[in-house]
């Protein structure tokens, strides 16, 4: 029994399939994560059908419940339902053929081969039959198994066809590499760096997909070290590509950014899971050829780059496609505070500092220290551990803080409508001039963050302002 078709789900689509005469096939990536034995991310199973993919899937449907939901994509000749874990798709083998400028392919019914040949890569072109009589038999035309022994990413036909057909794959290609650990092979690769300026013809949203799949990697710089190789980088990515780069003067030379920033990345996945901590550390340092400056006393400079970076977010992340909610305003807040831990920890450390980072960094303290941490890439040993020690010390602060002081999720002691009633005042200019007073004496520690002391401040606060209560 072939160890791929375990499931009782190849059972059932083997019997539907043979009792309606029609060929079918596992294929694609089920068949390539189970021989590499890697954990499926998702439960997807591919199934090729010599005929009809989307009667199949309604039958098949039927016959394991009738109440399973089959959606159908008539345009793609596809279906799909979701049954236990899995989602299952189905759809007829098909010939593609491209013209050159346009992304839709003319399709045609075509044979098992035909399928393969239109697959990216010889990896996902393995096939293996569901049919009873040659149940669990391998269909590999391309070699793909034993690129799968050799790590080996390659493409089925001729790469400058596969590449032309759909430039999407040279993302694909680097992004299997980076995440499976495999080496492209040499004339895959050059064929891709070949093919580069037809990723334009890509949609953005396809593009991000793979993108965001390169930063899940667990050495997600892998991917991005091959983007800019195939010069692939500047074109769906300018801002990240116009890091790299040293530039020297007076015998002084800054480091490259584009390098440190990847550096930084790889630091935070082997840490963290977190998508958004990991564009975060990605982007860090995204303005600091808008803000490089060289000071011939002091040398390089990227004063301000923190907030210009942030400041910078919205707008790639538009371009990127990316979303445009709270996810981005934390990547946002990351990258703007990003340099205040290292700048307390160099100082005399104060509770006032502290506490204001605190707030300002709220429920994403943790995080934060994190990236600043990932940020260290100092080759020098001593001064890492330095660096390093001086952090445990500020988060030793920030503990001892946040269990006096509480403010990381700071709530007002007296709100608004406290000074509204004490005062019997409309809501206005005073409200905002007494809050802002109570949170700025809570910040520097100059009253407790309670509700007697923010009280007595607000009737002090109050009267200057020429209120008093009724
Ligand atoms: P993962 O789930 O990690 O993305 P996968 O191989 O299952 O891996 P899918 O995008 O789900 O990736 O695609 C399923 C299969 O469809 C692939 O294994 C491949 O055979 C084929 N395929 C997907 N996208 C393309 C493409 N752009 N060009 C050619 N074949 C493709």
């Amino acid at each position: 029994m072939n160890i791929c078709l375990n499931d009782k789900i190849f059972e059932i689509i083997s019997e539907v399939v043979t009792s309606e005469k029609v060929k079918a096939f596992v294929i694609g990536g089920w068949v390539r994560d189970c021989i590499m034995k890697r954990d499926h991310p998702g439960k997807d199973i591919d199934i090729v059908v010599i005929g009809s993919g989307i009667g199949i899937a309604r039958k098949t449907a039927r016959r394991i419940d009738p109440k399973i939901k089959v959606s159908v994509f008539k345009n793609f000749g596809t279906a799909m339902f979701r049954w236990k874990d899995y989602e299952i798709e189905f759809v007829g083998a098909r010939k593609e053929s491209y013209e050159r400028g346009s992304r839709k392919p003319v399709v045609e019914d075509g044979t098992l081969e035909d399928d393969q040949m239109r697959r990216d890569f010889t990896i996902n072109a393995l096939a293996i039959s569901l049919n009873k009589e040659t149940y669990g038999e391998f269909l590999d035309p391309f070699e793909g198994t034993s690129d799968l022994k050799n790590r080996i990413i390659r493409t089925p036909l001729d790469p400058d066809r596969t590449f032309s057909d759909d430039p999407l794959r040279m993302l694909r290609a680097i992004r299997f590499a980076c995440q499976l650990n495999f080496t492209i092979k040499e004339n895959t690769f050059i064929s891709i760096t070949k093919n580069a300026e037809r990723i334009r013809i890509v949609s953005q949203e396809r593009i991000i997909g793979e993108l965001n799949k390169i930063l899940m990697c667990h050495h997600p710089s892998t991917g991005f070290i091959l983007l800019e190789k195939a010069g692939l980088l500047s074109i769906i990515f300018p801002e990240l590509d116009n890091l790299k780069g040293v530039e020297r003067k007076d015998g002084k030379a800054h480091k490259d950014n584009f390098l440190h920033s990847l550096k930084v990345l790889d630091n935070i996945a082997k840490h963290s899971e977190n998508i958004w901590l990991r564009w975060a550390a990605l982007l860090h340092d995204i303005a600091k050829p808008v803000t490089k400056k060289y000071l011939p006393e002091a040398g390089w400079s990227f004063h301000g780059h923190e907030y210009i970076g942030s400041k910078m977010i919205p707008d790639i992340f538009r371009k990127l496609k990316l979303p445009l909610n709270e996810k981005m305003k934390y990547v946002q807040k990351l990258i703007d505070l990003h340099l205040r831990p290292i700048v307390l920890s160099q100082e005399v450390v104060t509770d006032s500092a502290v506490r204001r980072l605190l707030f300002e960094a709220g429920e994403d303290i943790d995080d934060l220290m994190a990236l600043c941490e990932a940020d260290i890439t100092s080759k020098n040993e001593t001064k890492k551990a330095l660096h390093l020690e001086n952090f445990r010390y500020v988060r030793k602060k920030l503990k001892e803080i946040e269990e006096k002081d509480a403010v990381r999720n700071f709530q007002p002691p007296v709100d608004g409508a406290e000074i509204i009633a004490t005062f019997g005042i409309k809501p206005g200019r005073e409200v905002g001039i007494i809050k802002n007073a109570i949170r700025e004496a809570i910040l520097d520690g100059i009253i407790p963050n309670e509700h007697e002391a923010a009280r007595k401040l607000m009737i002090k606060k109050g009267k200057e302002i020429g209120l008093t209560p009724p």
